[in-house]
């Protein structure tokens, strides 16, 4: 008979799987629902990679946030046997210099942080394959580097299960948080002590409440290969963040792609449309972004533009909260939640195992106050 305490976590993306890693370390015993076996490349945290980075604008919170990230990540990469991260640093930059630029280089100082500024022809001379040309701001950050996403979320999705997890393929219609409870589409039940619902884009259709706080938004993504002369210094390249109305630049490291999206928000789709493509128009809008910034981006190889989805919070805050007595909810990532998926998962299950900590869970997670120790 089981003696240990169970927990059910909907949704094997990032959130959920780290959540069901940090259980089985309390010693729960845990089972995993997903509509598809992991990775499922429909769900947001599948793609080849995802960044992490101190340089968050005026969001001091999730700039601190990243050290216990970092530490989290490690503690995983120690279970895996692997380390899924490349180190890349940051080049920020900016046409003109704009709230997230000065904002970002500001946090950075005011805690201590290495950060240098650069000017458009220091830019350039010290990355070749960026033009200086208009550039108002430039900042460099040596920390922050690329997460490989898709294979940290099938090592993990290995590594629980080797663990003791149980992941079921099966589509939960419907939340009873009360109860702890999922109900399958075959009418079936899941119960457990603990519920935690991690479900991504799809969240607002399954907590109704949710669904005014937070909301699916597809979002364009186009992957290059640079051309064989340059592939070389651009596998070194860092991650090139314009996000003042610009773009976020991906290296392609590790055999990846290199990656160009932007951050502005469509706040439509459908997580549950199978045709994943993008609107060659929207990508154009994408590389056009770039284009100045990157001389020679036509001569890139293209390798397909396709769309992801975010779970958009309005202020970008995540929801990490509980929805009944023995059920939690973790949402609205709003597009930078992957690289907090660790230390997320692993607090929130110490909280579930020691209630003491669960008041603190949702402010922190919002980006609002550090943890105790
Ligand atoms: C293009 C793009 C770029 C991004 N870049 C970054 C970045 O650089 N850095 C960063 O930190 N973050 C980034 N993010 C955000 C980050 O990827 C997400 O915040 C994170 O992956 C969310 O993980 P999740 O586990 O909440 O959701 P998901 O990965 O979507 O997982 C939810 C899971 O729930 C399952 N599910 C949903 N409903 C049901 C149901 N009814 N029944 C059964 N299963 C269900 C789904 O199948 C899915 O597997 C980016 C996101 C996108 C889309």
């Amino acid at each position: 008979m089981e003696t240990r305490p169970t927990a059910l976590v909907l949704g094997a993306g990032i959130m959920g799987l780290c959540t069901a890693w940090g259980l089985l370390r309390e010693g729960f015993s845990v089972v995993v629902v997903d509509q598809a076996p992991p990775p499922n490349p429909r769900g947001s945290s599948v793609d080849h990679h995802r960044l992490i980075r101190h340089a968050y604008g005026a969001q001091a919170g999730y700039m601190r946030m990243v050290d216990a990230a970092y530490a989290a990540w490690d503690e995983l990469w120690a279970d895996l046997g692997e380390v899924l991260h490349v180190p890349t640093g940051v080049l920020a930059i900016g046409e003109a210099d704009g709230d997230w630029l000065r904002e970002s280089r500001a946090a950075l100082r005011a805690d201590g942080r290495a950060v240098t500024d650069l000017s458009a022809a220091e830019v350039t001379a010290r990355f070749p394959y960026v033009s200086g040309e208009g550039l108002a701001g430039a900042f460099w950050s040596p920390e922050g580097g690329v997460l490989l996403a898709e294979r940290i979320v099938a090592a993990l999705a290995k590594h629980i299960v080797i663990s003791g997890a149980v992941i079921e393929t099966a589509r939960a219609v419907r939340v009873d948080a009360a109860h702890a409870t999922l109900v399958l589409e075959d009418g079936s039940r899941r119960r457990a002590d603990a519920l935690v619902v991690a479900a991504g884009p799809w969240i607002p259709r399954l907590l109704s409440g949710l669904g005014q706080r937070v909301t699916a938004s597809q979002q364009v993504l186009v992957r290059l290969a640079p051309p064989p002369e340059l592939a070389e210094s651009w596998a070194r390249a860092p991650m090139i963040l314009d996000l003042d109305g610009g773009f976020y630049l991906v290296p392609p490291v590790a055999g990846t792609p290199l990656k160009i999206g932007d951050h502005s928000f469509s706040l439509t789709g459908d997580p549950d449309d199978p045709d994943r493509s993008a609107d060659p128009r929207e990508a154009e809008l994408i590389l056009d972004l770039a284009r100045r910034r990157i001389p020679g981006l036509d001569g890139f190889r293209h390798l397909g533009a396709t769309t992801c989805f975010y779970d958009v919070e309005p202020e970008e805050r995540f929801v990490v909260e509980k929805i009944s007595q023995r059920a939690w909810v973790m949402s609205g990532f709003s597009g930078h939640g992957f690289k907090f998926g660790a230390v997320l998962g692993r607090r929130l299950a110490e909280a579930i195992a020691k209630p003491e900590l669960e008041a603190f869970i949702p402010a922190w997670a919002a980006g609002e106050e550090v943890m105790p120790a």
